[in-house]
């Protein structure tokens, strides 16, 4: 959480750390501000609100300067207000930090700072942070670059930062531990700093991805120098970026969501890519392929996620236990890391997350590792964290995921899950051919599918019209369809702030029922499957205390048409493969919902992507 963007080089700052900025507004809303070096001063701006807030509160006044930085905040220490906003300044006023992430001992640095005369302006730990940097400098007349090194060798917790001072214009300072930091290097002496690569993509494509406790020195005149906190020289490693300007923009749409919901036939296609052999029923992953004793000789699977990787988590335990036989346990990576959970060398831990940063995913990771578990990650951003510190993995390639609320990325999750499970069923032999080559078959039919469910747009549209005012909502499904009635009701809750609750359908009776009324939204997964017939039953029970039932059925169905309020054809698919497809209608549905309630589709209150606290 929280976007960082940084600039030094030849052209003005100002548009290059706004336009940064908006790219990485999905990572926190609460406030923005940038700082910019010119003429012997640094002139900071912020507020509170998104960045357009911070330009319509510069006025048309346009800061000047070749070296800045800009950040766009999600608050954890302090309120979201204009003061808390950063950057923030040190006392003297010389220099100006951004920064994301949560100084942990930041309250025993203030006081020993305040009893040496440092006065605080903000709540926060980040100014906390600044006044250290400046206190060793006074102490020991060291230059920045050294004084940075220094005070995050006394800091606990995780930081990504950059500093800058206006009595340097040619110089700033960065460094990272736990979140994410990227420098690009342009050609023509121009550097770029990004929280990740999207600000930076744009003007160049060679990248280095700082590691954990480095702190980069990026000089006019010397260009860039890396040390570890312990003051180890490191050669920067200069990466390639393969994204495309084009995936970062809305493409005709009016919100990001939107489209991403939209791509995801594209996105699916794009995961099978290089790894599907349709036509000789073959999957090729090389961090399964290569790692193939592991998995043959698996005690079992751990998965670690939060939130919608969690629930892909969820669908991947069913394909994981029918298709390969592997015990699978699904964990709250948050939950997972505090407990003192058993780990065994021959258990493979399977961490799924879409930017490869969030924190407690991370940790969890780090746990799993010290007993000797193999690490495999699922992630979506090229070059991230967790896609650095497994050891190996997958990635979903869904492209650019920036409404906060994950469409593309839980479908990418889910069909990588697919493919694991498919690769490691036919390594460990637990599956015939003849049905390895009927699911990949019909594996490879899903993008379609998914492109005649988006057809049900209308239909969707009209149905959300009719609920847009519910205050609860429930969703109901069984099997591998209870991930996807949880996930159905976690969109509605983050972006619509419905109230909503997923449960699998039978355990209806054992609480939830007792909310059925009139006014109660039933949404239900009543595809063909070996459950139908149960799931049939729970209608009725719906029904009988007149809840309004929406269901979601195979094509031709009639019985639960029938007895419905609404239903929503699907195309029919093996079992297994029906998340992929029955979770299309419920993402338009909460999409449609909150834009009939007027919320703000891509950016909803409170939350941001990519969560690095903890
Ligand atoms: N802890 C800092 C603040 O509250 C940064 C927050 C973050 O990175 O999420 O301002």
């Amino acid at each position: 959480m929280c976007g960082i963007v940084g600039y030094l080089g030849t052209g003005q700052a100002y548009p290059i750390l706004i336009k940064g900025l908006k790219r990485l507004e999905y990572r926190g809303y609460d406030s923005a501000g940038v700082a910019l070096v010119n003429q012997g001063s640094v002139d900071i701006h912020k507020c509170k609100g998104k960045v357009s807030d911070l330009e319509d509160h510069l006025n048309g006044v346009i800061p000047e300067g070749t070296l800045g930085i800009g950040h766009t905040r999600w608050a954890t220490h302090g309120p979201p207000n204009d003061i808390n906003a950063h950057p923030h300044a040190s006392g003297n006023g010389d220099l100006a930090m951004i920064h994301n992430g949560i100084i942990e001992n930041y309250a025993t640095i203030k006081e020993t700072l305040e009893n040496r005369g440092h006065v605080f302006v903000s709540d926060t730990d980040t100014e906390v942070l600044i006044h250290l940097i400046e206190d060793i400098q006074s102490k020991t007349s060291v230059d920045l670059f050294e004084a940075v090194r220094l005070a995050l060798a006394e800091v606990v917790g995780a930081y990504a930062i950059v500093v800058i001072d206006k009595k340097n214009p040619d110089r700033m300072i960065a460094a990272k531990k736990s979140s994410p930091l990227v420098i690009g290097v342009g050609s023509d002496g121009d550097y770029y700093i990004g929280s990740d690569a999207t600000p930076i993509v744009e003007y160049t494509k060679n990248v280095v991805y700082m590691e954990d406790e480095e702190v980069a020195l990026i000089d006019r005149n010397t260009g860039l120098k890396i040390v570890t906190i312990q003051n180890k020289e490191k050669v920067p490693y200069i990466q390639e970026l393969e994204i495309q300007l084009e995936t970062l923009e809305k493409g005709g749409y009016d919100y990001f969501m939107h489209k991403e919901i939209y791509e995801q036939p594209r996105s699916i296609i794009d995961c099978f890519r290089g790894r599907m052999n349709v036509q000789q029923g073959t999957i090729r992953m090389s961090g399964i392929d290569d790692h193939a004793e592991k998995w043959i000789n698996a005690r079992r699977v751990i998965i670690v996620a939060c939130g919608t990787s969690w629930h892909a988590g969820l669908v991947a335990e069913y394909l994981f236990e029918d298709i390969a036989r592997l015990p699978v346990e699904v964990e709250y990576a948050s939950e997972f890391r505090y407990r003192n959970p058993i780990i065994y060398e021959d258990d493979i831990v399977v961490a799924i997350s879409q930017s490869g940063e969030t924190a407690d995913t991370l940790a969890a990771i780090e746990m799993a590792k010290e007993h000797g578990a193999h690490i495999f990650g699922v992630c979506n951003v090229v070059g991230s964290t967790i896609s650095r510190t497994t050891h190996s993995g997958a990635y979903t390639h869904a492209g650019p995921e920036i409404g906060v609320a994950s469409t593309k990325a839980f479908t990418a999750q889910v069909t990588v899950l697919t493919l694991m499970a498919l690769s490691v069923a036919q390594k460990r032999g637990t599956i015939s051919d003849a049905r390895l080559h009927r699911l990949i078959a019909e594996l490879n039919s899903i993008p379609d599918k998914v492109e005649e469910v988006l057809k049900t747009n209308d239909q969707v549209e009209y149905i959300s019209d009719i609920y847009k005012n519910a205050g609860n909502a429930l969703y109901l499904g069984r099997g591998s369809s209870f991930p996807v009635a949880l996930e159905g009701a976690l969109k509605l809750k983050e972006i619509s702030y419905i109230h909503a609750e997923g449960y699998p359908a039978a355990e209806m009776k054992h609480g939830p029922i007792a909310l059925i009324d009139e006014e109660m939204p039933v949404f239900v997964i009543a595809t063909q499957g070996q459950s139908y017939e149960k799931v049939v039953s729970n209608i009725q029970e719906v029904k009988a205390r007149k809840g309004k039932i929406i269901a979601i059925v195979t094509e031709g169905d009639k019985t639960v048409k029938a007895m419905a309020d609404h239903s929503i054809e699907i195309p029919k698919t093996d079992e297994s493969l029906v998340p992929l497809v029955s979770v299309i209608p419920f993402q338009l549905l909460s999409f449609h919902i909150a834009v009939m309630r007027g919320c703000n589709v891509d950016q909803p209150r409170n939350l941001a992507k990519s969560v690095t606290v903890e």
